[in-house]
């Protein structure tokens, strides 16, 4: 259309679970949904990542204790919610509140506005939007992290990632070598092994909780880790902050077949399978990396944000010396335990907060 760019106060880029949380607090600051804060999704349909995670996937927490603010996660009867009851959620969360998100809508670029315009041009697949504050919570979904390994482009077997998972069956009656050491790995190592025999390759030694610990107790170790780095102490570790596996029950079954052992990362990948730094070799039919994912920021180069440890420098949600621009929901960086439905609350608060202090600032800054 020849119109101009549309323009709202706050544009909020991602409408999963993150997007949905600052809007909720958002609206609750007093801003208007669709006029004042604008939530753009690329997704046709709510939810964000949770529609295309694989079927039996359960959460490593209950329901009362994966909330977004506001609205307590109905409770399930049987045993920890599973992905579809999360859509199921996110879906009646965004009509409870009204939070007015316009989807499919990618943005594709953030650019910094000319001097005496907006702050924040965006480029959309509906068009540009001009925005005096920006919120991105676009998830890591998009972007599974897969190691570099010397000799995995001539591997003759089958190679996936987590995110491509969906269930066992193709893969029943091979050898499956699942790599990483978190709670997506164990609780496929706990599926994949019922149907095909399988290794288990771990950076470090896995970690398991005690068995009557679930996710709960993770949410109170990332939060307190994030609180220790906050200080300048130093971090215990873990696996991006949810390194530590929950013994789900799937977990404790396959712990009681003994499938549970994990061995070191292998030194390479051969033709045929994986070989070790002590010239131990095993056969392998598939390699299933469950290594993670990298936040989807891709967005936002045009803003050449200084980085720190491959992720934009930020103080809490907000990047720092970009007064107008949060980041939430990617991981610990972005606030303790906010890549999680009980985690993400607190920060989507503290970003909301600071969103409607640099509006009431009148006009900002120039850069
Ligand atoms: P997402 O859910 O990925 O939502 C991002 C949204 O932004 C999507 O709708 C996407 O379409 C959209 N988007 C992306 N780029 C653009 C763009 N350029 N323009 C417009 N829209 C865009 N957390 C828990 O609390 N408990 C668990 O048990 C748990 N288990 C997990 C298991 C797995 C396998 C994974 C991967 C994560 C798990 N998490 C869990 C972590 C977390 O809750 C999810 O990753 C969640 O999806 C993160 O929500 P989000 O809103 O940050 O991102």
């Amino acid at each position: 259309s020849g119109r101009g760019p549309r323009h709202a106060p706050v544009v909020v880029i991602g409408g999963g679970q993150a997007g949905l949380a600052v809007g909720y607090h958002l609206r609750r600051a007093g801003l208007a949904p669709e006029e004042e804060v604008v939530v753009l999704d690329d997704a046709p349909s709510p939810g964000g990542a949770w529609p295309h995670m694989w079927d039996s996937l359960r959460l490593f927490s209950p329901a009362e204790h994966s909330s977004l603010p506001g609205w307590r996660m109905p409770a399930t009867r049987d045993g920890f919610p599973r992905a579809e009851h999360v859509v199921d959620y996110l879906t009646r969360y965004e009509e409870r509140y009204g939070l007015g998100v316009r989807r499919p809508v990618r943005v594709t670029a953030v650019h910094r506005g000319a001097p005496d315009a907006p702050r924040y041009r965006l480029e959309t697949t509906e068009g540009p939007w001009t925005a005096e504050a920006v919120v991105s919570t676009t998830g890591t979904w998009r972007r599974p992290f897969w190691p570099r390994y010397s000799g995995q482009e001539t591997f003759r077997g089958h190679q996936l990632h987590a995110a491509d998972y969906r269930e066992p069956s193709a893969l029943a009656g091979r050898h499956v070598v699942v790599v990483g050491g978190g709670n997506s790995a164990a609780q496929l190592l706990a599926e994949v092994s019922t149907v095909a025999s399988t290794t288990w390759v771990t950076p470090r030694p896995p970690r398991f909780l005690p068995d009557e610990v679930d996710g709960r107790a993770l949410f109170e170790i990332a939060t307190r880790r994030a609180v220790a780095l906050a200080r300048g102490e130093t971090d215990d570790g873990g696996v991006g902050g949810l390194g530590d596996v929950v013994v789900v029950p799937s977990v404790m079954e396959a712990r009681s077949r003994g499938v549970l052992q994990a061995r070191p990362l292998p030194g390479e990948i051969t033709r045929e399978g994986l070989r070790w730094p002590d010239g131990h070799e095993e056969q392998a039919d598939v390699v299933l990396w469950c290594t993670g994912f990298r936040p989807d920021l891709g967005h936002l180069a045009p803003l050449r944000l200084t980085r720190h440890d491959g992720v934009p420098r930020t103080t809490g949600t907000e990047v720092v010396g970009e007064p107008g621009l949060h980041l939430l929901g990617y991981g610990d960086w972005t606030g303790p335990a906010s890549a999680t439905l009980v985690g993400v609350g607190r920060p989507a608060k503290d970003a909301a907060r600071a969103v409607v202090e640099h509006l009431r600032g009148g006009q900002p800054k120039r850069p």
